[in-house]
């Protein structure tokens, strides 16, 4: 049986979701144990956008995003979190998600080659 994309996430944290691949849904959630102790507390739901990623078992980033995702900015002390069709629009440097301030820091740094 080949294995889809399932949308896992703990009940009481629906923001926190996680991409699993699995056969069934039972597969999934045991798969994504790590989330919670409490096999009743995972919610699971089929997430056939990211069926494609199955041979590998790894959604980038930019494929997340553009499903509407939203990440934690990755710059050192901002917590400022980042999506695709935000007025601080995501971006990602070395696959890694960035508010549009600390990309602009980073560029520099990298520029500085420090
Ligand atoms: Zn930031």
């Amino acid at each position: 049986m080949t294995k889809r994309a399932y949308c896992v996430h703990r009940r009481d944290t629906p923001e926190h979701e996680e991409i699993v691949f699995a056969e069934t849904p039972g597969q999934a959630k045991s798969k994504a144990s790590h989330l919670s102790d409490d096999f009743l507390d995972l919610v699971c739901r089929r997430d056939a956008r990211f069926d494609r990623y199955a041979d590998t078992e790894t959604v980038p980033i930019a494929a997340l995003v553009a499903a509407g995702w939203r990440f934690e900015c990755h710059g050192a002390g901002c917590s400022a979190w980042v999506l695709a069709d935000d007025e601080d629009p995501v971006i990602l440097i070395d696959g890694k998600p960035y508010c549009a301030r600390c990309a602009a820091n980073q560029m520099e740094k990298m520029v500085d080659g420090s």
